[in-house]
């Protein structure tokens, strides 16, 4: 992509109504537009971020043995009336009446449409295990929107639901996605630890918030420090997919907790070693049992010809949050520093002499050269100062910045900075481009 044609409105000033770095990175870099309170339109770059995520999201999904879906938006009113969930979701709920009067609803959720979808077709227990997941735009009348994409009104989300026959199946499907939940975290560069969340009356210790470390995070995290040292996509691997207690045990055995009220599952953990920080909730999973299979009548036939009532979990990932969040994780004074795997593009080409005729013939070589191995590159071709391309490549944080200027070429080489630690060398052009390909 071309910057020079490229949509792009980034901001030299700070706006005044973000009040936390991510907010106001995500606006000076342009990678949303408020349309409403807490309603976002994604500009070009955003929308390549929020793509990115969603698609690592998917394909840990995947791996876990779920299934993708693709569920409405809007939703009929009487499927909660069922549950009891129309009356206690109260005005975080938008209610809506179509054209024949008929109460309809944007879904905050997915639970009672899925159970009530799954019904009609499973009627016998040889057709369980399943899981189903969407990646669908919620919407939540939030009191105070606020934050940015943090907390919206309108935001995406990844929602699977998970049927099985017993509470030992319901188990496995829960720990099938911890895993995969640390995994898609670790891939984004992030570090999400699960603590141990409310599940009512039923779930026992079957809820985890998985939280990511920042300052402005809203809920409290108490968490042993070596847990920040494991690692996620080396140890997964390794376990079978159907004996996860392990698995799970070591990664909840540096025990952490949301709040006060859960610390003293801390116990295990000397006081001068517990970690207290802040942090953001990108992801909840939670085991329900049969809360809502009873009322929707959602029950399969068992192996004696008895009725069995479906056992079920539910599983979230704030997609349009993570945005926000991975920024609030990875940023410096100059600007956003994008993990490789979610950035918007991979490399940042910068043209210094834009017009010069040995400047712009190297920077076009190499902007088809990145093009054709396939690496994502916007190539800075406006005529700008170098200060200023500098300065905005930095603001949208693009991992990798090539920069070719008139005094390099004499020497035969260009400049490959690092954005991440600033590390900046001078290599021969196709050197830059091995490294870039690698
Ligand atoms: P919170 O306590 O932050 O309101 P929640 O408990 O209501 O979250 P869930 O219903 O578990 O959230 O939804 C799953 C995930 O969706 C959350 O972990 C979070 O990452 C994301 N999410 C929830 N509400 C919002 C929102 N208003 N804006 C953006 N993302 C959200
Ligand atoms: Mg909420």
């Amino acid at each position: 992509m071309r910057l020079s044609q490229y949509f792009l409105p980034t901001l030299k000033e700070n706006p005044t109504e973000a009040q936390i770095v991510s907010h106001r990175l995500m606006l000076r870099a342009g990678l949303v537009r408020q349309t409403s309170a807490g309603i976002y339109a994604w500009l070009p770059l955003g929308f390549r971020v929020l793509k990115k995520i969603e698609q690592i999201v998917r394909e840990e999904q995947d791996a876990s043995g779920a299934q993708e879906v693709l569920m409405p938006t809007i939703q009929p009113a009487e499927l909660w009336q069922l549950s009891g969930r129309y009356d206690v979701y109260g005005k975080e709920m938008l209610r809506i009446k179509d054209r024949h009067e008929r109460d309809m609803l944007y879904g905050p959720t997915n639970e009672e449409m899925i159970t009530d979808i799954f019904k009609s077709f499973v009627k016998s227990y040889r057709d369980l295990p399943r899981n189903l997941y969407h990646i669908q735009w919620k919407f939540r009348d939030e009191v105070r929107p606020r934050f940015g994409v943090m907390r919206g009104r309108e935001f995406l989300m990844k929602d699977a639901y998970s049927f099985d026959l017993d509470f030992a199946g319901a188990k496995l499907a829960y720990q099938k996605m911890f895993l995969a939940y640390l995994r898609t975290y670790a891939r984004m560069g992030l570090k999400a630890i699960p603590m141990r969340a409310d599940s009512g009356a039923i779930g026992g210790d079957m809820s985890h918030e998985f939280i990511i470390l920042a300052d402005t995070g809203e809920s409290a995290v108490y968490c042993h420090p070596d847990w920040l040292k494991l690692d996620p996509l080396n140890e997964s691997v390794s376990y079978n997919q159907k004996e996860l207690d392990p698995f799970v045990e070591r990664w909840t055995s540096l025990y952490a907790a949301t709040d006060e009220k859960h610390k003293p599952g801390c116990a295990n953990i000397p006081d001068n070693q517990l970690l207290t920080a802040r942090g953001i909730e990108v992801g909840h999973i939670f085991y329900f049992g049969t809360k809502y299979s009873k009322p929707l009548n959602a029950f399969v036939t068992g192996p004696n010809g008895e009725q069995i009532f479906l056992e079920m979990g539910s599983y979230g990932i704030g997609v349009s949050r993570l945005v926000g969040a991975i920024i609030e994780a990875s940023h410096d004074d100059n600007g956003i520093i994008w993990p490789e795997s979610v950035a918007p593009f991979k490399v940042g080409l910068i043209n210094l002499k834009q017009g010069a005729a040995q400047t712009d013939k190297v920077c076009e070589d190499i902007y088809t050269k990145l093009n054709q191995a396939k690496i994502d590159v916007l190539y800075d071709d406006r005529s700008e100062s170098a200060g200023i391309k500098f300065n905005g490549m930095d603001l949208i944080g693009l991992p990798w910045h090539l920069v070719v200027g008139p005094r390099g070429l004499e020497k035969n080489v260009v400049e490959l900075k690092y954005r991440k630690t600033g590390e900046r060398q001078e290599l021969s052009i196709d050197s830059a481009l091995a490294k870039l390909a690698g």
